[in-house]
């Protein structure tokens, strides 16, 4: 059975929750190694991938995340944890700029027409991985990939009020 946490050490996870509460997806804050234990999907929020990945060994949770095969939807800083985790993408961060460049634009996406992307010193991925979906564009740029167990976006869905990503990642499984 399907079962939702969201990391909450740092970052925007109090977004993430108040779109899987529009979306009447029951869901966990994941705090500790013992909260990964009992879900299926995970997301990573947006913040400080540094402070994220820190914390994340200080709390004995690293080793947990990447052996256990949870589905993982990172947003920002989340996508460059993912990619940390085995997504085969590659990262720049901070690539659109410093925080004072944060800006919102329309993405070019088949899938979610019309969809807004908000972007806060966001990183760039490069995918050269046939095998990896990418779902939204901006400026020929990757901005919505997924792998497998993975979804990531470089800007922040949690931001909007718009639900259709986070409905979208709770479509995958786990096998
Ligand atoms: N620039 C941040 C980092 O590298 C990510 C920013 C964000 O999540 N909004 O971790």
């Amino acid at each position: 059975m399907k079962k939702v946490g969201i990391l909450a050490l740092q970052g925007s996870f109090a977004e993430h929750a108040k779109i899987l509460e529009q979306l009447s997806q029951k869901y966990i804050f994941v705090r500790s190694k013992q909260d990964l234990e009992n879900i299926t999907h995970l997301i990573i929020p947006g913040g400080e991938s540094t402070t994220l990945e820190k914390l994340l060994w200080e709390f004995d949770m690293w080793g947990h995340l990447k052996n256990k095969k949870l589905n993982i939807f990172g947003t920002c800083a989340g996508a460059i944890l993912c990619q940390k985790l085995g997504l085969d993408i590659e990262i720049e961060r901070n690539a659109y700029g410093a925080q004072q460049a944060s800006f919102i634009a329309e993405l070019d996406s088949k899938i979610f027409k019309k969809l807004q992307g908000v972007f806060i010193r966001a990183p760039k991925f490069k995918v050269q991985n046939k095998k990896i979906k990418i779902l939204a564009h901006y400026k020929q740029a990757p901005v919505l990939v997924q792998q497998n167990n993975f979804l990531v976006a470089s800007f922040h869905p949690e931001l909007r009020k718009d639900t259709r990503v986070h409905a979208f990642f709770l479509t995958l499984n786990s096998d």
